[in-house]
């Protein structure tokens, strides 16, 4: 079903008039209210006059995270904080959190957001769901919590954490939904096999996993573990938190809710902007934000944007799923990682789990990347040459994709350490 078939489904000539509408007040709401953003355009030399149309938004300047920090806590705030009903924080993955601030109108657009993204996984008020986001200043849980009880249906306030007695709520209580990072999904679908309870007693269909990239391999494998259909959810707390955009049942690509969140692809070096179809730096602009609006913020995301029609009538722009953050891009001895080409070659290796770490240092002058990984219960062996062959293929695949050589390190199944929100996948020990 379509939530909001007026706003999803737009034509083309009155998106562009939604969007311009809102960006021109925009534009003049934080140049009036913001000194921060009035500086930056009196430096470009440009006034609110100037923009008339969306495709002007390319004079504007970039917001990035380091003007949050600059600014912190209330600085990029566009109202008296006596309008700011509420504050999250972002997860803190790459430093110092930043604070951002919600009106009562920007609520209600986060409900709306999410209750659209949960009719898009073809979920409805019938369904009830476990929310194991984290609950507190992480934008996940409470921002799903209010978009479930938006759509009508039941929420079970979970959070994250204490995996046995999620599994336990979820079988009582016959949650049919089940919203948290991908990581922690597959934890819980291992912890689930291990309850011995068998899976005709739980009623759960529909899986809404986001906050930390994930392959189309790791759907498939937590697809299969839990016998769900998982929808991808995009978002960050700056621009709102999650519900900035979501799978339809095509699976082919996020829509944005682009009548309030405007994307562009820029290139991260020039920081021209990319047609359609090519990877960069996705940007963002909130058009209808109120307390914290934000100009082309750069997310360092990196995907690409796609605006051909889409078969389920939606006639946003949708995004490719993010190959990376440009921080976690790994340069290892001149060649460019990201931790989820890794991810894909090593889920597509029959004997090996879906968790793995990966360790950077330097030896010897030389960058070295060793990558531990489980594997699976029955293949684990004390036969040194087994496993001395299981490496090697391990190995022979990660060159061809990465044209890298690593370290690769076997380990007995249950080894690693499971994660309850954003899986850290990286040890960079050249850092410190
Ligand atoms: P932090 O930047 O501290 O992690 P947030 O909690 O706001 O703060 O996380 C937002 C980030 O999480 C996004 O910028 C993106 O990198 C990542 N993210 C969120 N949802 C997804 C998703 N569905 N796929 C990939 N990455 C995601
Ligand atoms: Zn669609």
């Amino acid at each position: 079903m379509i939530w909001n078939t007026h706003k999803e489904c737009m034509s083309a000539d009155e998106k562009h008039n939604l969007q311009s509408e809102r960006l021109r007040k925009l534009v003049s709401r934080v140049y009036h209210a913001t000194p921060f953003y009035r500086r930056k355009m009196q430096e470009m030399d440009i006034t609110p006059d100037d923009i008339r149309s969306i495709e002007d938004i390319v004079k504007l300047p970039f917001t990035t995270k380091q003007d949050f920090r600059d600014n912190y806590p209330y600085g990029l705030f566009a109202v008296p904080m006596s309008e700011i009903v509420r504050l999250h924080a972002s997860s803190g993955t790459t430093g110092k959190p930043t604070v951002v601030g919600y009106t009562r109108r920007d609520l209600s657009v986060w409900s709306e957001s999410i209750a659209r993204c949960l009719s898009a996984f073809g979920t409805d008020r019938n369904d009830i769901f476990s929310v194991a986001y984290g609950y507190g200043l992480f934008t996940g849980g409470l921002g799903i919590h209010y978009g479930i009880e938006h759509l009508g249906a039941t929420v079970i306030p979970a959070s994250s954490g204490n995996t046995g007695k999620q599994i336990q709520l979820m079988h009582d209580f016959g949650s049919t939904a089940l919203a948290c990072t991908p990581s922690y999904a597959l934890y819980i679908a291992e912890t689930m096999q291990k309850t011995g309870i068998p899976r005709s007693e739980f009623r759960l269909r529909t899986g809404i996993f986001g906050a930390e990239p994930w392959t189309e391999s790791m759907r498939r494998e937590i697809e299969n573990k839990l016998g769900i259909d998982a929808y991808n959810i995009y978002g960050l707390s700056e621009v709102m938190g999650p519900g900035v955009s979501h799978e339809c049942a095509c699976k082919n690509g996020s829509h944005i809710v682009d009548d309030h969140f405007y994307p562009e692809i820029i290139d991260p070096e020039t920081l021209k902007r990319l047609p359609d179809g090519e990877q960069g730096e996705l940007v963002f602009t909130t058009l209808s934000k109120e307390g914290l609006p934000l100009l082309r913020y750069r997310t360092k995301d990196l995907c690409s944007l796609h605006s051909e029609a889409c078969p389920c009538g939606r006639s946003s722009v949708r995004m490719s799923p993010i190959a990376g953050r440009s921080d976690d891009m790994l340069i290892i001895r001149g060649v460019n990682v990201f931790p989820s080409q890794i991810e894909s070659v090593i889920l597509d290796i029959d004997e090996l789990e879906a968790h793995y770490q990966l360790i950077v240092e330097r030896r010897n002058k030389l960058d070295n990347l060793e990558i531990q990984v489980e594997v699976k219960e029955g293949y684990y062996s004390d036969e040194i040459g087994k496993i001395l062959e299981l490496k090697k293929k391990v190995a022979s695949r990660l060159h061809s994709v990465l044209g890298l050589s690593c370290d690769i390190k076997l380990v007995e199944p249950n080894t690693l350490a499971r994660s309850e929100g954003k899986a850290q996948r990286v040890i960079d020990k050249r850092k410190y």
